[in-house]
């Protein structure tokens, strides 16, 4: 497919965070082709198919570096049992949900936060899921639910010891097949739109011999670990107390570090654990709004970019929503740390250049730029700047002004997945009601555990 997008103005998300007014993109296949003045690109493309723009905003589509899909049977779920701190929100909402999760449930928790990913303007995303008793072929659920509303994807199943080694071994097992099945496909097609990673649950529930054999895997099939680090207390504690380690020197020392693993909140890291993060060059994804929410203190991202670690952002399950995300944690750190002036570089080069540079390094993917050569995922929103937009003020515009601004066109690979806020390949409201009927079985086993 040949197609000229028109009319807007660009913010190209390239190293100098070029603005280019009365603009114009054109995408051939899968591909940006070429970036410029409306004029000069209407001219030399003129046999393609046009989308006028209408003078809205086009940027890259945004990427999310943690996800868990499988959170969504959580939205308004009654919950009966204690949950005074991390250690009892997980036994009795996330290790109760997950286990009753089927392989239906697992498709339509993945299919209904894709379709709000593409309208908020997430256009790939690395997910971490767990679904205990559903696992053979789960990951395949998640792709068939990405694919059929059109999203891009890294997926991981969460391999843990909290439910025996049976099922240990098959979440390992899963993170196998699943990775060796996307290499085939990526022969085929370098541009296949999944990857995957080892993905394993976090220190104080995964013994030596899993972390052991992770290892092993992860070398074998040339991936890193998807992993939650210090996101409370309670891993340190648990991870000294059972095996007699801190939680990164023990990843360390099992070879889990690299600069193709990701390592999920790092709340609780000191000196000697950010100069191991650090020297093994591994990636640690921030979510703000999940770690409010479960009261569990605040990541000093500050001391992990100082210390020149790539950190993202991510929803972790809360929301699809990476603006949110990025809003929520410029303002917890400005408020937490009673200082005014603090974060706005710093979430700027989070949100928009660090989050595409991991997706880049995970998958090879080229995306998260306007620029020629790279991936053709695009979104225009309803943004009519106020006030003079540029390159050095894009980020204000975008803290105080994008991030509430509906998407109106989303496009990813390419493809057209939305167009004036229609997604016209989808029936939302059937789909909906599909998983509502799934909820109320979801739900009753939960009360019934
Ligand atoms: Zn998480």
């Amino acid at each position: 497919m040949s197609l000229l997008i028109h009319n807007v103005n660009i913010f190209t998300n390239d190293d100098s965070n070029t603005v280019i007014h009365s603009g114009a993109v054109a995408i051939e296949d899968n591909r940006i082709i070429a970036v410029g003045d409306e004029k000069d690109l209407i001219s030399r493309y003129s046999d393609f198919n046009r989308l006028d723009g209408f003078g809205r905003l086009l940027m890259p589509g945004f990427t999310n570096v943690h996800m868990h899909f499988y959170g969504m049977y959580a939205r308004g779920l009654a919950l009966t049992k204690p949950m005074n701190n991390f250690h009892e929100i997980l036994q009795h909402l996330w290790w109760a949900l997950d286990k009753v999760l089927d392989m239906d449930a697992v498709y339509y928790s993945a299919l209904i936060p894709s379709i709000l990913s593409v309208r908020k303007g997430v256009t790939s995303v690395i997910d971490h899921h767990a679904s205990p008793n559903a696992i053979d072929g789960s990951l395949d659920r998640i792709q068939e639910a990405l694919e059929k509303v059109g999203m891009r994807g890294i997926l991981c199943y969460e391999t843990s010891d909290r439910d025996g080694k049976d099922i240990r071994t098959k979440g390992l097992q899963e993170n196998e097949r699943y990775i060796r099945k996307i290499q085939a496909a990526k022969d085929e097609n370098p541009d296949f739109m999944f990857d995957g990673m080892v993905g394993l649950h976090a220190s104080f529930t995964l013994d030596d011999d899993s972390l052991e054999q992770a290892a092993a895997l992860c070398e074998n099939v040339n991936r890193g670990v998807h992993i939650h680090m210090l996101e409370d207390k309670v891993d340190e504690i648990l991870t000294r107390e059972k095996y007699g380690h801190g939680v990164v020197e023990r990843l360390q020392h099992f070879g889990l570090l690299g600069d193709k693993s990701i390592t999920a909140h790092g709340i609780f890291v000191d000196d000697d654990d950010i100069a191991m993060l650090a020297d093994s060059d591994s990636i640690i994804v921030h979510q703000a709004q999940s770690n409010m929410n479960n009261a569990v203190g605040r990541a000093d991202v500050f001391k992990l970019l100082e210390n020149g670690i790539t950190v993202g952002i991510g929803t972790d399950g809360m929301t699809p929503d990476l603006r949110r995300e990025a809003m929520t944690g410029y303002l917890l750190h400005k408020h937490h740390l009673s200082d005014n002036n603090l974060g706005w570089s710093e979430f700027e080069q989070m949100t928009l250049k660090n989050n595409p540079t991991i997706y880049e390094r995970l998958s090879g993917q080229k995306v998260g730029r306007i620029a020629e050569d790279y991936l053709a995922d695009i979104i225009l929103l309803d943004y009519y700047p106020p006030t003079p937009l540029t390159g050095d003020n894009l980020w204000g515009h975008f803290l105080f002004g994008i991030v509430d601004t509906p998407v109106n066109t989303t496009i990813i690979n390419g493809k057209v997945m939305m167009h004036d806020k229609i997604i016209g390949h989808l029936d939302e409201v059937k789909i909906a009601a599909e998983s509502r009927k799934i909820a109320e079985k979801v739900w009753q086993k939960f009360h019934d555990s």
